[in-house]
């Protein structure tokens, strides 16, 4: 049991509350991929979702 939120698992955004763990990296800007977090699987590779989003772009003539 935690001193702080009295619960076990804590609560969110319990101080001691252990920092997310990263699953993967990045395959374009490297940047961590924590547990939880949404992410692009594209052809099994990890993108995140400010690559993709920087990737996205309008078709113009
Ligand atoms: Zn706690
Ligand atoms: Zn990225």
């Amino acid at each position: 049991m935690c001193d702080l939120c009295n619960h076990s698992p804590h609560l969110r955004g319990c101080p001691n509350e252990p920092p997310p763990k990263a699953i993967h990296e990045c395959v374009w800007c490297g940047s961590s991929i924590l547990e939880g977090q949404d992410y692009y699987d594209i052809d099994g590779e990890p993108w995140c979702e400010n690559c993709i989003k920087s990737s996205r772009t309008t078709a113009e003539d």
